[in-house]
């Protein structure tokens, strides 16, 4: 079974799922950059925060739901949602000053809408991601479409196609590579960083 979280990595990059799932080579500590800052922050935002509902929604809130598909063989943790009487609404965190939606989030709200329209039986329609960094705050709405959907199921696929056939896939060097923690071993990321 995959995790979201392998699905997400493997967006950031490719190279990053052979490494992990196919070579089982263990992620360092000291990992630096998104995803990890991003777990801290849910992490604080889970005990301080847990009443937040978006404005104009009513209904349920649940936090740290630890959701499976067979369908998809695929398990995946949701960190706030909000159970409104005909859809489930997802509220994403992010420690980060940025204004617009990445791949990497595009992705993890797709497959978390997936999990949850499978576990709850209701539709997910839309999520609201939250930037909040050194005190400033953005709340942007997002619309979950079949589009976003087949664009997660998509790279799941492709996560999936690198762990069963074990051919290493390509990358080429960028920002992305100064702060991986496969940086040292990685015949890309080894050549261009110290
Ligand atoms: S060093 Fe760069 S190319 Fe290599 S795994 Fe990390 S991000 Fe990917």
């Amino acid at each position: 079974m995959i995790t979201v979280t392998t699905v997400i990595e493997n967006v950031f990059c490719p190279k990053f799922t052979y490494y992990g799932m196919v070579m089982g080579i263990k992620q360092y500590e000291e990992k630096r950059g998104t995803v990890m800052s991003g777990r801290r922050h849910h992490n604080v935002a889970e005990k301080t925060n847990t009443s937040y509902v978006p404005k104009n929604l009513r209904g349920r809130k649940i936090t740290s739901v630890k959701m499976y598909s067979k369908k998809y063989d695929l398990v995946g943790i949701v960190d706030e949602c909000i159970v409104t009487s005909d859809e489930i609404v997802i509220i994403e965190r992010k420690h980060a000053k940025q204004q617009h939606i990445h791949d990497s989030v595009t992705v993890q709200i797709g497959l978390l809408a997936l999990l949850l329209e499978e576990n709850f039986g209701k539709p997910v329609k839309s999520a609201y991601v939250i930037f909040a960094k050194d005190h400033n705050r953005n709340e942007i709405a997002v619309s979950v479409d079949q589009t976003m959907k087949n664009y997660a199921l998509a790279m799941l696929d492709e996560t999936k196609k690198i762990i069963n056939t074990t051919v290493m896939p390509d990358s080429s060097y960028d920002s992305r590579c100064v702060n991986c923690c496969y940086r040292k071993i990685c015949d890309v990321g080894s050549l261009n960083t110290t």
